[in-house]
């Protein structure tokens, strides 16, 4: 099967990166959201084949903030987001916080869903790493802590347990699996959005959806949610992505 067959089976809605942020560009014109005046902010895996996306989103918003850990989870504390937060541009009034959330999966040439071939490298390794290994392992005990703190694994640990609360039964695939993901990066962002409450003095939005890693190509974005709240007294509202 070529990567075509499969991408079209199975991700039939995506966009190139450039036509997926072009449509971004598009909902939140009446926004407010113009380059001066937005901070964007992505949370996607720590594989180096998701870091196509800083580029394409700097050339829009100016440097992203990095949010993200292992399958595209928020994995920077309070810590982290109040320095987020604190980097918003805010003059002439409120800010304008633009946030990413894309968990990813690739294809490699000979159509297999959760692999690529990487450069200079002569088989297809797994694409994402961390959630094929968290889904290799679901039914199995967690492994006792290592000895060494650093190796503790507190994202994969934590990347097994939120996406696992987003499945009803065994995924059928990685496939299945990396939506799920997504799902929990969704969950996550705006529960940690919520607890932070940045409403007060900045606009949000939050686009999810799976980062899609395709042979020879630019990458693809399955849209999955976008949606924007604008003030401590609203709540988040969905908003239409003209695709
Ligand atoms: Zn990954």
């Amino acid at each position: 099967m070529s990567w075509r067959e499969t991408f079209q089976s199975r991700f039939g809605g995506a966009l190139p990166l450039d036509a997926y942020l072009d449509a971004v560009d598009a909902a939140l014109a009446p926004y407010g959201f113009t380059p001066e005046r937005t901070f964007a902010a992505v949370s996607i895996c720590r594989d180096e084949l998701t870091q196509s996306l800083i580029p394409e989103v700097a050339r829009r918003w100016d440097h992203p903030f990095n949010l993200g850990g292992l399958g595209g989870l928020p994995s920077l504390g309070r810590t982290g987001w109040g320095t987020c937060l604190a980097h918003v541009p805010h003059e002439g009034g409120r800010g304008h916080l633009l946030v990413f959330g894309f968990p990813h999966v690739g294809i490699d040439p000979d159509g297999r869903l959760g692999s690529s071939l990487r450069r200079h490298q002569d088989a297809p390794t797994p694409t994402c790493g961390a959630l094929a290994s968290v889904l290799e392992t679901l039914d199995d005990p967690p492994p006792a802590d290592p000895t060494t703190e650093a190796l503790a694994d507190a994202e994969a640990r934590r990347l097994r347990r939120l996406v696992t609360a987003e499945l009803d039964g065994p995924p059928a695939d990685l496939g299945a699996f990396t939506r799920a993901a997504a799902a929990a990066v969704e969950r996550e962002m705006w529960a940690e959005l919520e607890a932070l409450a940045p409403w007060g003095a900045m606009d949000v939005a939050v686009f999810t959806g799976i980062q899609i890693h395709v042979p020879a190509c630019a990458d693809r974005i399955l849209p999955l949610t976008a949606a924007i709240r604008t003030g401590a007294d609203t709540a988040a509202h969905p908003l239409e992505l003209g695709t």
